[in-house]
Formats: structure tokens, C-alpha cells, sequence
């Protein structure tokens, strides 16, 4: 195949990756260039879901996660010293009734593994530059990071998985709507001790606003490094970890960093040839996890759409999903971290019995767990 023929993935994060191994697996390696001279050390997203799961089922990626990481079975959320509710995700799934902790740098080694087994290569120290819609396909200006040496390529499609900060996006001119939180969020992944239970997620509820959200980070390489086990600690107030309530903490913080959360999605997934999937498409605050999840669930449904000639489709069908989950992120994000007086009483006063709910109960579940919506069933099969 030359150059003019062959696809090109533009980022090797999850997204990318996770799309350049569906394709590598169906005998359609693509072109995948990286500026990054190696893999981010950071954990960033924290748990793998059972959508995720089935996905990677059968490139045996998911046995692999199974492997290393820790089953988080439920949430509880904390109020003044009480658990005021509680979600089990048992029954949730019939072979994964679970949440995965595991860290986004160790799913990037997973997916980095079976992309090369499948025959697949990263070009790392590689940036696009430019690109646009041509005649027949799109023509990219890509540089080397160390030098800056400059090649321009065509190839007959390009996926934009770069991330939030998509160059494509931004040279196409496509709308990236949505809201930001005003106050900042804060993260830090320490080793803690006396921590609560570590098979569960947590969420502390103070007064005034503030929240804070506890869960085990898994990452085979950050572990190694600490006497006790890592957790993240996140929340709407700087310094998480000198407000925590329920844990002591157990030597210094691996990884600290604050953000502004936002709520956003492209006007469109598609400019002729152009493709955007992941936080390339889409952003929403971590609370659910399903950042990376929903962007590699993008990054399935693009490939089996490459499969079938059917990527004109993707637009239509991905876009009206990941909008909807990223409205119901939003909805749980603002209750959670109280912003304003209403949503501080929906968490302290509504959320304790209202989750008691049957169809309250199996909505949050659903939108923790990724199962809150179907997979077309007419990809599912590739249209071979
Ligand atoms: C601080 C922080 C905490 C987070 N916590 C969570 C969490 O707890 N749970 C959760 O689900 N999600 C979390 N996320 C979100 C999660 O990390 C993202 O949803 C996920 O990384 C999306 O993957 P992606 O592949 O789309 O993009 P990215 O992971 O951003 O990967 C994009 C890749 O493209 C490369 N790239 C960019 N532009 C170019 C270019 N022009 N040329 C070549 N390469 C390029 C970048 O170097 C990068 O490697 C967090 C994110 C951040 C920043």
C-alpha cells in the first residue's frame, strides 16, 4: 500500500490506539504518528467499564485488564460521618459486574501491545501540522518534534484522536459548544492508609459545596513505587489530600494536577474525510469515567464502519450518543460538586431517597457503567 492509500490516526492515546488496533485486526493497519516521544506516565483515567470490556474481548486486551487491575463493585456516598447512599453494580452485566480500576498510562501499554502483536506501528516524535480535504481524501503537513523536518502526506481518510486541544478541529473551523465550570478541580494520587473500602468508589459530600471523590488507582508501573496502596483523591477545593476525611496519607502524592472541567462536543464528527473520536469529539468532567471508555467505544464503532464502507454513517450514529452522555455527565458532575444552592439540595436532601428509586438507581448505574445505551446492532457484525 503506499502512502496515498493508507489511513492515517493521528495521536496515540487510548483513542487512537484503541482505533488503529480494531483496524490492525481486521488486516487494515493504519498510519499512526504520535508527537510524543513516549507514552504519558500519568494515570489520568481510572477505570476501564463493561462496555469497554466486551469491546476488547476478542483482541484479548480485556483477559489482560482483568488480569491487572481491581474490581470496583458499587459507590457509597458519604455524608457527615454516614453513608447516605449506596450503588452495587451487581447484576449489572452478566460477565462483568464491575468497574476496572486501572490506570490510562497501563490500558495505553495494554492497547500498545496488541496493536504491535497485530502488526501495528507508532511513529512517535511525529506532529501534524496541517491538514485539509482534498480531492479523494485528505493532504497532511506532519513534523518531527526533534528538528522539525517537514513531509507532506495524503491518505484517503484521517481519524483525529489528538485529544481536547484537536489542531484539526481547529483548522477546519468546527464548533466545539458547551460550558465550563467556573471553580477549578484538583487531583492528587497518593499512597493513603486506613483509606475506606478499596472494592468501592466514595464520595464525600460537605457542606458548603464541596466534594470529594475516592477511588484505588491501579498502574503496574506508579504501584511499584509505593508502601501503600494509591488511590485518587479528586475534588472542587485545591489541595485534596490535606482535606480528606476518611484516610491518612502515606508518603508523597505521585501525580498532583488541577483542570477546568468543561462540557463540550463538535458540531460535527466528520468533515469530509476528516474524523474526529475521543476528547477530540468530546470532553466532560471524569465523574462516571467515561472519557476514555466512551472514546474508545467511538473508536470501535469507526472501525467497524471502516469495515463495511460505511464511514459516511459515522457521524449520524455516533454524534446524538456521545452528546447524550455527555448532557448526563454534565447533570451528575454539577449535583455532585454542589455548585449551586439547587443542586446542593438535590445531593443532601433528593439523592439519599431518591436512589431508592428502581429507575433513578438503574440510570446512575447505567451511566457509571457505560451500559446506558446499545450498540448499533447493525454494525455489531462488521457488514461483512
Ligand atoms: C487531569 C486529567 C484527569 C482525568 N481523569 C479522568 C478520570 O478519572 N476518568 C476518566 O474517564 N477520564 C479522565 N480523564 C480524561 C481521559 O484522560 C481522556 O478522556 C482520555 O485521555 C481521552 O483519550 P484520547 O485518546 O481521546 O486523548 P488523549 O489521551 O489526550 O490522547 C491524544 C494524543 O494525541 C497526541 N497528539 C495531540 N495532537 C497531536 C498532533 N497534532 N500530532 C500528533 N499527535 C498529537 C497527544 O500527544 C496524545 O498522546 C482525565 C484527563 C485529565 C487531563
Amino acid at each position: 500500500m503506499n502512502s496515498a492509500d493508507r489511513p492515517l490516526i493521528v495521536g496515540a492515546g487510548p483513542v487512537g490506539l484503541g482505533a488503529a488496533l480494531f483496524l490492525a485486526m481486521q488486516g487494515r493497519a493504519p498510519r499512526v504518528i504520535e508527537m510524543r516521544d513516549t507514552p504519558s506516565p500519568h494515570s489520568r483515567a481510572l477505570a476501564v467499564n463493561p462496555r469497554t470490556l466486551e469491546l476488547l474481548e476478542s483482541s484479548g486486551v480485556a483477559q489482560r485488564i482483568l488480569a491487572l487491575g481491581k474490581p470496583i463493585h458499587g459507590a457509597h456516598f458519604h455524608r457527615k460521618g454516614r453513608v447516605i447512599a449506596a450503588l452495587s453494580f451487581a447484576g449489572i452485566h452478566p460477565k462483568y459486574p464491575f468497574l476496572i480500576a486501572l490506570s490510562q498510562a497501563s490500558m495505553e501499554r495494554l492497547l500498545s501491545e496488541a496493536l504491535e502483536a497485530a502488526g501495528g506501528v507508532i511513529e512517535r516524535g511525529m506532529r501534524m501540522v496541517e491538514c485539509r480535504n482534498v480531492r479523494d481524501g485528505v493532504e497532511v503537513v506532519v513534523e518531527a518534534t526533534n528538528g522539525g523536518a517537514r513531509d507532506i502526506v495524503r491518505c484517503p481518510w484521517l481519524l483525529s484522536a489528538e485529544g481536547a486541544r484537536s489542531m484539526a478541529r481547529q483548522q477546519l473551523g468546527i464548533d466545539f459548544p458547551g460550558t465550563s465550570f467556573a471553580r477549578e478541580w484538583h487531583l492528587a494520587d497518593a499512597p493513603l492508609r486506613a483509606a475506606p473500602d478499596d472494592d468501592r468508589a466514595h464520595v464525600f459530600f460537605s457542606d458548603g459545596g464541596e466534594f470529594q471523590f475516592m477511588v484505588r488507582v491501579v498502574d503496574d508501573a506508579a504501584s511499584d513505587q509505593a508502601k501503600s496502596p494509591l488511590w485518587r483523591v479528586l475534588g472542587n477545593r485545591p489541595e485534596p489530600l490535606k482535606r480528606m476525611i476518611q484516610a491518612e496519607q502515606d508518603g508523597p502524592p505521585v501525580w498532583e494536577s488541577s483542570f477546568r472541567v468543561s462540557h463540550r462536543i463538535n458540531t460535527t464528527l466528520t468533515d469530509g474525510a476528516i474524523h474526529f473520536a475521543g476528547d477530540a469529539a468530546h470532553i466532560h468532567s471524569p465523574v462516571g469515567a467515561r472519557g476514555m471508555n466512551l472514546g474508545l467505544e467511538d473508536a470501535w464503532v469507526f472501525a467497524q464502519l471502516v469495515k463495511s464502507g460505511r464511514l459516511q454513517e459515522y457521524d449520524g450514529l455516533r454524534r446524538a450518543v456521545d452528546r447524550q452522555v455527555v448532557r448526563r455527565v454534565e447533570l451528575v458532575s454539577r449535583m455532585a460538586s454542589g455548585e449551586s444552592r439547587f443542586f446542593r439540595f438535590v445531593r443532601t436532601f433528593v439523592l439519599p431517597w431518591s436512589i431508592r428509586l428502581p429507575f433513578v438507581r438503574a440510570r446512575m448505574i447505567a451511566t457509571l457503567t457505560g451500559l446506558d445505551h446499545d450498540l448499533p446492532a447493525d454494525i455489531a457484525g462488521g457488514g461483512e
